[in-house]
């Protein structure tokens, strides 16, 4: 195939992906920006495998209706709460793809009896031809060290990543020493790496690099906390974009190279936001440190005595007089698999003339998005599902809040104060709105464990108990009102 084609073909797969990307911001484009991300990696592989003067297809076509059928049952069966793991562990398979790709592609060089393997390594890199340096084969080198160190962390450290959410490991140990310790592995990785690249012919170093790089992705994720999890695994994608993209450069394929680039760049980008909306810094979530604790909060002092709570039917008497309600979901909501109560009781309301809307915090729940792909899922609209910055200046013309399982996101602790562990966190503003409604089981802490304020405010009521069973007593009440 010419190459010109070749690679108009993957301009064309490469402006799918980013038109993809973008589609993947909102939920109303999201489907069909899965859709066209998916269309452009099917043209990018078809190029590839005619260009690539395949002699036999058989082995291949195997290993894509095995992988598509495992893929589409797994996608089918997956519940909506174990989408992180599913994602932790495709990535892994990512890092572990590129992982062997690398070594088949030294080995292969290894195989033709080399007098100086550097020499030997200049095929390739020609091959590839897609850097201008292609003379050096230490540039080939190079790429395919640095995919074994990345690609092996991914692996390990992903798989981590799912066991923990799946519940598979508890506990979060890690080495004696703590990131000293990941610190002296990544040394070794890095001085593997370094003897690698002078002694290019010695097989024993690159697996040593294998052996090393798969502990540094255990020990690197094993002392993670499990809430922090979604971060870890937002990393771990940028990652295996990493791998996937160094992998590019040793094939000499350049929509691997692009694709690679995306998922590495914009698996940053998720990382950083998220980090941002739980005011946590990457290194901490890396070391497995939750904030500084800050001033000590005695949860009694905060409650004793303040705290009002009503019934659900209490609560639906005051949705009657109210004119505009807002819903805001949090990680319970998720627990109680209440959103479909929730949207019916949306529907009972607005049956009655009231204005109802719902404000999603980027952080709401244990995944980034979880409370969108709830709602969505429970056919809430769209242009319902209002984003934090929106919905604040919105609070205080607001009637009722109505707080469902959320609780670290709502807590002004984060805005007022400043010795919290949580001061800066960026909140939904419930708290300005006339009147607060709270449904949850109990006066626990949410993820930061720490006590919220707002609910032993004047204005706040608590609707003690499991979120979907006090939802449908309130739409029942309302409905009957
Ligand atoms: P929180 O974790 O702050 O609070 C959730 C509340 O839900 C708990 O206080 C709990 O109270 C209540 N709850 C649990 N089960 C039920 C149930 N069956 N019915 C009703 N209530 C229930 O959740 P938020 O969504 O407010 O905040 C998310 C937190 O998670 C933030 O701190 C964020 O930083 C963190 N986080 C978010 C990630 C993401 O990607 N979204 C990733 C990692 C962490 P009770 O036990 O009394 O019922």
């Amino acid at each position: 195939m010419s190459p010109t084609i070749v690679n108009l073909v993957y301009l064309v797969a490469g402006i799918l992906f980013i038109l993809g990307i973008k589609g993947l911001t909102k939920p109303t484009t999201a489907v069909r920006g899965n859709m066209l991300s998916a269309i452009g990696m099917l043209i990018a592989v078809t190029v590839t495998l005619l260009d690539s003067e395949v002699v036999n297809f058989a082995y291949i076509l195997a290993g894509a209706l095995a992988g598509s059928l495992i893929g589409a049952v797994m996608a089918l069966r997956i519940q909506m709460t174990s989408v992180p793991q599913m994602v932790a562990l495709l990535n892994g398979f990512g890092g572990g793809a590129s992982l062997t790709i690398a070594l088949a592609e030294y080995f292969s060089v290894l195989d033709v009896d080399a007098k100086s393997f550097s020499d030997l390594l200049v095929p390739v890199a020609l091959h590839s031809g897609a850097f201008g340096v292609a003379e050096e084969g230490t540039v080939a080198l190079i790429s395919i060290a640095l995919t074994v160190l990345i690609g092996a962390v991914t692996l390990t450290g992903s798989l981590v990543a799912f066991a923990k959410l799946q519940g598979l490991i508890k506990k979060s140990h890690g080495l004696p020493g703590g990131p000293i310790g990941n610190g002296l592995i990544l040394v070794g990785a890095l001085v593997a790496l370094g003897c690698l690249i002078v002694n290019p012919g010695q097989a024993v170093l690159i697996l040593s690099l294998v052996a090393i790089a798969l502990l540094l992705g255990l020990f690197l994720v094993m002392p993670i906390g499990g809430a922090d999890m979604p971060v870890v695994i937002a990393l771990l994608n940028s990652y295996s974009g990493i791998a996937a993209a160094l992998a590019g450069f040793i094939l000499g394929n350049t929509v691997l190279i692009v694709a690679g680039s995306l998922v590495g760049t914009s698996g940053l980008i998720l990382t950083r936001i998220m980090c941002v909306a739980m005011n946590r810094s990457l290194a901490n979530v890396l070391l497995g440190k939750m904030a500084a604790s800050g001033d000590i909060v005695d949860a009694d002092e905060i409650y004793a005595g303040k705290v009002t709570s009503a019934q659900p039917d209490e609560v639906a008497m005051m949705l009657e007089a109210a004119k505009r309600v807002v819903i805001v979901p949090g990680y319970g909501m998720a627990m109680a698999q209440a959103q479909h109560a929730v949207r019916e009781l949306a529907d009972a309301m607005q049956a009655k003339g009231i204005d109802v809307e719902y404000g999603i915090h980027p952080v709401a729940g244990r995944m980034p998005g979880h409370m969108n792909v709830l709602l969505a899922e429970a056919e809430v609209p769209y242009d319902k599902l209002i984003e934090m910055d929106r919905i604040n200046p919105t609070f205080e013309d607001t009637d009722i809040v109505i707080v469902i399982g959320a609780n670290d996101v709502t807590n002004p602790m984060a805005r007022e104060s400043e010795g919290s562990p949580i001061y800066g966190m960026p909140i939904l503003n419930v708290d300005k709105a006339k009147n607060v409604v709270v449904i949850k089981r109990s006066l626990s802490p949410g993820f930061s464990g720490l006590p919220n304020p707002l609910f032993a405010m004047d204005h706040t009521l608590m609707v003690y108990g499991d979120g979907k069973k006090a939802v449908i007593e309130m739409t029942t009440a309302l409905n009957q009102a």
